[in-house]
């Protein structure tokens, strides 16, 4: 009935995005899903990293390990080429189709990275656009306010609060950075421990998911547990 719905709506161009978080019991999926995509005309999808906070923390163990991530990631750039050369070859134009990977930036610079080994003159290119957009931005361009009126660094800060919406502006609560978390949010890349702070690509990877170093750690500045980048890889600038 969902795969129903989908052509119903591609039918009467109403635009379709799927959207799902891996984690290791359906990451074998991810190429079934592409083939979903080209063969029902879908225009959009959004492939979520697991962020093990709030409701997600005892999904903590389902997450994928680091070959798995990269393999993942591998799989999709792979099929994003392929939706574009199948697409270029029916219509003479690339393909519409938009496919986000989320929550986790150190997929920017692993593509920067893949890039420059393959296409050089389009790496650089990725890597303005990384720096433009400068990784994670929680706390700094991502605000979350709740049901109830809280207002959180991102969805998957519930546990924080800077201060309710209902007691005071939110450009109020958004500007005083009398808050330490938030202060420190804005002003993280000093602050980074462990790999994300020997790292070389800070500056477009932001430091990650500072939640997700919370709840793997208890320290909010520690390495992002998700990053799945090598040693190497991360000293390579
Ligand atoms: S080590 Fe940390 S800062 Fe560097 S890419 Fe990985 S998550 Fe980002």
């Amino acid at each position: 009935m969902a795969l129903q719905g989908i052509r119903n709506c591609v039918k009467n161009n109403v635009r379709v995005g799927l959207r799902f978080t891996i984690n290791k019991y359906n990451f074998r999926d991810i190429a079934g899903i592409f083939d979903l995509i080209a063969g029902e005309g879908i225009e959009r999808a959004c492939f979520y990293h697991l962020v093990y906070s709030g409701r997600g923390a005892s999904m903590a163990s389902t997450d994928l390990s680091p070959s798995q991530a990269r393999k993942v990631m591998d799989l999709i750039f792979s099929r994003c080429r392929k939706l574009s050369a199948g697409s270029a070859v029916r219509s003479g134009a690339a393909s519409n189709t938009e496919i986000l990977t989320v929550d986790n930036h150190a997929d920017g610079v692993y593509l920067y990275l893949r890039l420059k080994q393959k296409d050089p003159r389009r790496a650089e290119a990725a890597l303005s656009l990384l720096k433009v957009n400068g990784g994670n931005k929680s706390g700094i361009g991502i605000a979350n306010i709740d049901h109830l009126g809280f207002v959180h660094a991102d969805q998957f800060w519930g546990h924080y609060s800077f201060g309710n919406v209902r007691e005071r502006r939110f450009s109020e609560i958004w500007m005083d950075e009398s808050d330490p978390l938030l202060k420190s949010l804005r002003n993280r890349l000093p602050l980074l421990k462990g790999k994300c702070g020997r790292c070389n690509f800070k500056d477009l990877c932001g430091g990650n998911f500072r939640v997700r170093a919370e709840a793997a750690h208890q320290d909010t500045w520690q390495e992002d547990p998700a990053c799945y980048l090598t040693e190497e890889e991360i000293t390579s600038r």
